[in-house]
């Protein structure tokens, strides 16, 4: 494989479609690793097909990285770590790095989006308006943090002084999913790379490309070599790999809850690595008959479900909606639903696209055909749209008289398919809501305060919203209670899990 040629910025964004195709033909796709500030193949020669969701077509040989280039890599990181190029930098310096590589990813905002829309699926709208540019923000606000947190003096007696400083832990591993590909690498190099830590990438093989790309915009931004490393790889090989290396110090992840679990096993089977997991959810957005307004809560509940394809960590899969104002809002979704059919993800004007892959596409049909067979009853949506593509597209779909012991209730699809379970009072809405091995996020619409309050208090998940849905921004945590994770991603407490805390004692 030759080594990756450098792309520059493009002259200026496409305003349709066409323009869109015509910048896709003309893009030159890297599908190799990327170790010590540089772009290789894997040791084996390996690769595997980056096929597009939107087509079918075959986008790029991919490097399939496996053991050796796990040792390749985690041995560049931990030089980079040990000669102190990086992790002994002055906060201020690194903060001006990692915002010019906030700076660059915005000046490649055409180029990363475009990558990202072809590799998973998604509507180039977002990709650049959500994806890019909240990865590029997700970059600037840890860097423009890190100058600004302080250390502590413990309160000793006068003859001696206790300081509590915290230094980053040294190698991390990060392993991320395919759903926000370069947002969640984001929200994980951020608050990694501004403490000081070097770390290796590994981007999931339905969604590497933007990851690999964006390694050279680290390394012009002035990330020194082997502060960032990529890995792609193809299925669990190389992350299995860095998750039992005995020289990665933490490991960080965003995906499924099974893997999440495996991966708990891995450090407990090699090195006691701290783990940080951000996994599955299976969010209650809940509906009382008091809710102030009643198409803003169908408007929500419709882009709970159906936004990035239902390919939502956070996505409000569960409508609990109290039996006064059901039917009323069961009509309303039904209608904002028609807003979001599938089109063209390079259509500037498209808001729903094509799902990851064929794996993907045939378990969503399967959860749609489980939950007609369970007793739920299909109210719209329900099948695959736009074959004839080659792509892979599914429509929006709704199930009524659902319960929370169905499977579609139960588990996370992962797809736009939205269950609608009826309840009665505040008690019983917590009840449903809490009934469930995830915790991640949860919605509530209702104009009493108190209600609110309470009902917010109850649930036992990471992150409420009241009278919207999907809310935050890098201020505000972003992680989940139970087998949602133990990690939070965003805001200063993302810090804790890339810095270790030493209390030094001194006697004076
Ligand atoms: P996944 O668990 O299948 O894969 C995640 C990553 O782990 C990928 O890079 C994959 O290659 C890698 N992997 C797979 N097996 C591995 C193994 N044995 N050892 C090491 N690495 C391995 O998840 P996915 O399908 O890519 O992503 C979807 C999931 O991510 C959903 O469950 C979703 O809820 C979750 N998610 C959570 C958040 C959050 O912040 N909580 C955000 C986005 C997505
Ligand atoms: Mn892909």
């Amino acid at each position: 494989m030759p080594a990756c040629k450098q792309m520059r910025g493009f002259m200026s964004t496409p305003q349709t479609r066409q323009q869109w195709q015509q910048l896709a033909a003309q893009l030159q796709i890297c599908g190799q690793a990327f170790i010590h500030g540089e772009y290789c193949a894997a040791v084996s020669g390996e690769t595997f097909d980056c096929i597009s969701p939107v087509d079918g077509n075959k986008l790029a040989a991919v490097a399939s990285c496996d053991l050796a280039d796990a040792e390749a890599a985690v041995a560049s990181a931990r030089a980079s770590f040990e000669s102190g190029v990086w992790s002994r930098m002055a906060p201020v310096e690194r903060k001006k790095v990692m915002i010019r590589f906030a700076d660059l990813l915005e000046a490649h905002s055409d180029e990363l989006a475009l990558l990202e829309t072809l590799d998973m699926g998604k509507p180039i709208r977002f990709s650049k308006s959500v994806d890019v540019t909240n990865a590029a923000r997700a970059l600037r606000w840890s860097g423009e943090a890190v100058d600004k947190i302080y250390d502590e003096i413990a309160p000793t007696a006068d003859n001696e002084i206790g300081m509590i400083t915290r230094e980053p832990v040294g190698v991390v591993a990060a392993i991320v999913p395919w759903n926000f590909p370069l947002l969640m690498a984001c929200w994980k190099l951020g608050p990694a790379l501004a403490s000081g830590n070097s770390v290796i990438l590994k981007p999931s093989e339905k969604s590497p490309l933007t990851a690999i790309r964006m390694a050279a915009i680290a390394l012009e931004a002035g990330i020194p070599p082997g502060v960032l490393n990529v890995l792609p790889g193809f299925g669990h090989t190389v992350g299995k790999a860095l998750a039992l290396h005995m020289d990665v110090d933490t490991l960080v992840f965003t995906g499924s809850t099974k893997i999440a679990k495996q991966l708990m096993v891995y450090a407990g089977q090699s090195n006691m690595k701290r783990v940080w997991l951000e996994a599955g959810g299976k969010s209650p957005h809940i509906v009382f008959n008091d809710c102030p307004d009643l198409k803003a809560a169908a408007q929500a509940a419709a882009s709970a479900i159906a936004f990035n394809q239902g390919e939502v960590c956070t996505a409000g899969s569960r409508l609990l909606v109290e039996s006064g104002v059901k039917e009323q809002l069961i009509a309303l979704i039904i209608d904002e639903l028609k807003s979001w059919q599938p089109g063209h993800p390079l259509d500037p004007d498209t808001v729903s696209g094509a799902v990851v892959d064929q794996q993907q596409l045939q378990t969503i049909l399967g959860y749609i055909e489980a939950g007609k067979q369970q007793g739920a009853v299909l109210a719209c949506g329900g099948e695959q749209l736009m074959a004839e593509t080659g792509g892979v597209y599914v429509a929006p779909t709704l199930f009524r008289e659902v319960n929370n012991q169905m499977s579609i209730a139960r588990e996370e699809i992962f797809g736009p398919v939205l269950s609608v379970i009826e309840f009665e009072g505040m008690e019983q809405a917590i009840a449903i809501g809490n009934d469930s091995i995830y915790g991640l996020a949860a919605g509530v619409w209702t104009s009493d305060l108190s209600k609110a309050h309470r009902t917010a208090k109850a649930l036992r998940s990471g992150m409420v919203w009241i009278n919207h849905y999907d809310g935050g921004d890098m201020t505000a945590p972003f992680g989940g209670y139970k087998q949602s994770g133990n990690g939070r991603d965003k805001s200063l407490h993302a810090f804790d899990k890339y810095t270790e805390i030493k209390a030094t004692w001194i006697a004076i």
